[in-house]
């Protein structure tokens, strides 16, 4: 997988992410990703983002200040 801001190689890897929600936020951890070795950019496949989509979903659901979740126990 290349970096697509830059170009160079991305490993995989695993990543923290945070989605904003307004009155909350959504904090998804153990996400396996692509992660740039030169910029550090984070790349998800398709099916990663779709799945961080439901997650979040289901978080809004049941919304507090501040849900962590971790993907390998949801997806
Ligand atoms: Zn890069």
């Amino acid at each position: 997988m290349l970096c697509i801001r830059c170009g160079a190689t991305a490993e995989k890897g695993y990543t923290t992410d945070v989605t904003e929600l307004g009155d909350g936020v959504v904090i998804i951890r153990n996400v396996p990703c692509y992660k740039c070795q030169e910029c550090n950019e984070v790349i998800y496949t398709a099916d990663v983002v779709q799945k961080l989509e439901r997650i979040v979903e289901m978080a809004k659901k049941v919304m507090q200040e501040v849900s962590i979740i971790d993907y390998t126990k949801v997806a």
